[in-house]
């Protein structure tokens, strides 16, 4: 028996969708190894009691509420591991993104535990947790299991669905903690939403990425005009290579480290095609890439393409579209 602790994100009075999916999974698999999903929650006087009751609806039976910084890592750090101190929790569980990654990496130094990133599937073997991630570019399964007291399991980004089949309130217990030196020296300077943070790729009919080869972060322009044109459920997406650079925000990110679609049409601009796009593509309709490389590997599994300067080619398709629709 093994009780699971998850983190759950807090912003503006919501919590994140992501965090809720962790809440969701930690405690559909504590269930099964005969124990309970409790979370850990930091942050100022916005994080009410009623508030945090409501992560019972998603299977948290106890919230662990501690006043600090929100949206920094090592002070959720320092809240984790004294509740696990006290409490002897066997897993910690979190939902993919940035602050989830640094968040269970810490804790893992901090604790001496072993660490399982890019989760996409948790299960109970035995009456222990044991975690599943794809490796050598999602043509297999790598399965973890922990030894000791303590197994950390950060999950991809969105790969825990949310479950609102819990019963009751959670419990609310008010945490003090002693912050280290160290958790204080960062300071949270702006929160905001990023540009298309909202959209919702996963649900879009009509896809238009763009890579690389967009040229900036201005070119992204472009690429949602030519959404626009297009109307309906229309969306943009983007390489890894373009959100690292910050031309596009994370949450539009198709791929192995992304999200995976499959639109009815999913129209790439100046992406090369490497298989870490492929693997979150491929299973769209149909594919039209434009890239000036005649060779781009994109042509391979591309059902037209294109092949010339999308600085000319996409603003004459936005003007082609705009016209066939009378608009
Ligand atoms: C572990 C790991 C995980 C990864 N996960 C992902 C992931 O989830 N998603 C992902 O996308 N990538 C991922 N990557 C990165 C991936 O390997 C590629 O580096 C990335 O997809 C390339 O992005 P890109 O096509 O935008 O850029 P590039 O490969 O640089 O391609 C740009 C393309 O634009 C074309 N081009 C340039 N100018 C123009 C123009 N004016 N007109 C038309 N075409 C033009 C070029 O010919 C080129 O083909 C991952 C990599 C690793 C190692």
């Amino acid at each position: 028996m093994a009780d699971v602790l998850t983190y759950v994100l807090h912003y503006e009075g919501a919590f994140n969708k992501n965090s809720l999916g962790a809440v969701s999974e930690g405690a559909a698999r504590a269930a099964e190894i005969g124990g309970e999903c409790h979370a850990v929650v930091v942050g100022g006087d916005d994080l009410t009691d009623e508030l945090c009751q409501t992560l019972g609806s998603y299977g948290a039976t106890k919230v662990f509420r501690a006043k600090g910084p929100e949206g920094l890592a090592q002070p959720v750090v320092d809240v984790m591991a004294k509740v696990i101190d006290e409490g002897g929790h066997g897993y910690a569980l979190f939902g993919g993104g940035l602050l989830g990654f640094e968040i269970g990496a810490g804790l893992a130094a901090r604790k001496q535990a072993g660490v399982t990133m890019e989760v996409v599937n948790v299960r109970a073997e035995d009456g222990k947790l044991v975690a599943e991630r794809p490796i050598l570019q999602d043509s297999k399964i790598s399965v973890s299991h922990y030894q000791g007291d303590l197994g950390i399991i950060i999950g991809r980004i969105n790969a825990f669905e949310l479950n609102q089949s819990g019963s009751g309130a959670a419990e609310v217990v008010d945490v003090d903690v002693d912050y280290s030196p160290w958790s204080n020296q960062a300071k949270m300077v702006k929160r905001g939403e990023q540009r298309g943070a909202d959209v919702d790729i996963e649900g879009a009919d009509i896809l238009v990425a763009g890579g690389r080869g967009l040229g900036k972060a201005e070119g992204f322009e472009l690429a949602e005009q030519l959404a626009k044109a297009f109307g309906g459920n229309s969306a943009v997406a983007a390489t890894r290579a373009v959100v690292d650079a910050g031309w596009y925000p994370y949450a539009a990110q198709i791929g192995q480290t992304g999200k995976t679609v499959s639109p009815k049409l999913y129209l790439a601009a100046g992406i090369s095609g490497a298989i870490q796009h492929k693997v979150g593509m491929q299973s769209s309709e149909n594919i039209i890439a434009i890239n000036k490389d005649a060779n781009a590997p994109i042509f391979e599994f591309s059902d037209l393409g294109i092949v010339g300067d999308l600085n000319k080619i996409m603003p004459k398709l936005t003007e082609a579209i705009k016209a066939k629709k009378g608009g």
